[in-house]
Parts: structure tokens; C-alpha cells; sequence
């Protein structure tokens, strides 16, 4: 089985200020993404900011080989112990998938080592264009996706080069951006994948479901190391 946890902030969801979130994710978005990616072979788990340990004990961490994070307006109240912890298993072999404004969180911003800042605006539509049609993350995706309503990021993205760029979005107020790029760090394999604005239905979009089912097989870790370190080394052959 391979083990999957959604990570939420969990907030809008549950504000009454925020009617048009609960509108389009009456049970959060944690649930909903957990419910379209169903599967014999997965076990899902979800967990959100305001558990204790911000849902990210070493007890859940330590049964988690790919971890979905979605994060917006409250990525600073995430302990830097919790994010030092889940970084550390990214390292280790962890797959992480960072959704639309966990581009901000502190695990992914730590392991980009940049200040992954952008530009945005409210309310834009976006073609989400494949530029990687045989890469496994577009596996059954048509050359672009419409996404009627989406909030606009667009360049510059301050990240690093990413090792791929499966895809780049265009949007109606004329900005592009590369909307899903994948990394790798230490042992573990990272997808940042921007469509996901809370008030609009993205989640609810088929291709988009797919991405992110593709993304979680193709960031399953081979094996998640105890610890990675310097390790002392005799020769092998001796030495004359
Ligand atoms: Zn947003």
C-alpha cells in the first residue's frame, strides 16, 4: 500500500466569512482531494494546521510516503519545528506534492532554498498548457486544460531551475507561468502544481484530479532512508 496524508490549512473551509470556499469545499479541500484519488493500492490520511503538532506528529510523518500539502494565507502559523520535520523527510525519501499557494509554505520554500515569490491577482481564466506530454505526471492529459476561473500566478516564480517543467499556464489577463514543475531533493521527489484557488472548483476538474493522481505514483519514493549522514569509509582495496 503506498501511504498517502493531504495536508490542509483548513481555515476558509470553516470561516462564515468565507461563504464561496464552503460553497465549492463543504468538507475541505483535504477531503475532497482525498476522495478523488480512491484507490485499492492507497491508503489516505488527511490532516490540518490546527491538530496538535499542526497534524504533522512524527507518528503521521513516519507512515507518509507521499504528502500532499495545501496551504494559503496561514503558512506562517506552521511550527518551524514541523516544517523543519517535514522537510527532513523529503530529504530522507518522502514524495511531497506543494499545491497553488503552498508555493509559500515553509517546507517547500526551505527546500527550494529561495523565496519562491510571484506575481498574482484575483480572478483570471487559465489554459494550463502540457509542455511534457510523455512525462508521467501528464500521463492522459489533453494538450492543455481550461480552467474557467483560477486565480492568476505568473512570472517571474522565484525558484530554483526545476529539474522539469511538465507545465506552464497561460492566463486570460496575458501573464504565463510554469504552473507544474517537478524537483528533486535528498531522496525524495517534489511536484509544485499551481492550479487550486479555494473559492474556485479546480479540485473538481477530471484532468486536474488526474494530475494529481499521476503526481502521487510518480513521487512514490523507491524507499524513505533512516537518515542520510557522513559516513567514515576504509578502502577497499588496502593500501600500499
Ligand atoms: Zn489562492
Amino acid at each position: 500500500m503506498l501511504r498517502v496524508t493531504v495536508w490542509n490549512e483548513f481555515r476558509n473551509e470553516k470561516n462564515p466569512d468565507y461563504p464561496e470556499v464552503q460553497a465549492v469545499y463543504p468538507d475541505g479541500i483535504h477531503n475532497c482531494i482525498a476522495e478523488f484519488l480512491k484507490d485499492d493500492d492507497l491508503e489516505i490520511k488527511t490532516a490540518w494546521l490546527d491538530q496538535p503538532e499542526n497534524g504533522m506528529t512524527e507518528e503521521v510523518l513516519e507512515s507518509t510516503d507521499v504528502l500532499i500539502w495545501w496551504s494559503h494565507g496561514s503558512s506562517a502559523e506552521v511550527d518551524d519545528k514541523v516544517a523543519e520535520r517535514v522537510k527532513n523527510r523529503v530529504l530522507r525519501g518522502m514524495g511531497f506534492i506543494a499545491l497553488h499557494s503552498a508555493h509559500t509554505s515553509k517546507p517547500f520554500v526551505s527546500l527550494m532554498g529561495t523565496t519562491c515569490s510571484l506575481r498574482w491577482q484575483e480572478g483570471s481564466r487559465e489554459r494550463l498548457w502540457c509542455c511534457d506530454p510523455a512525462h508521467p505526471i501528464a500521463k492522459g492529459i489533453p494538450p492543455y486544460v481550461e480552467i474557467p476561473e483560477e486565480e492568476m500566478y505568473g512570472e517571474h516564480f522565484d525558484i530554483p531551475t526545476p529539474d522539469e517543467t511538465v507545465f506552464i499556464g497561460w492566463f486570460k489577463t496575458g501573464e504565463v507561468f510554469r504552473s507544474g514543475v517537478t524537483f528533486k531533493r535528498g531522496y525524495g521527489k517534489i511536484f509544485y502544481f499551481q492550479p487550486g484557488h479555494e473559492s474556485n472548483p479546480t479540485y473538481h476538474i477530471p484532468e486536474i484530479q488526474q494530475i494529481i493522481k499521476n503526481a502521487v505514483r510518480w513521487a512514490a519514493p523507491q524507499f524513505i532512508a533512516e537518515k542520510i549522514s557522513c559516513i567514515k569509509f576504509d578502502p577497499i582495496e588496502p593500501l600500499d
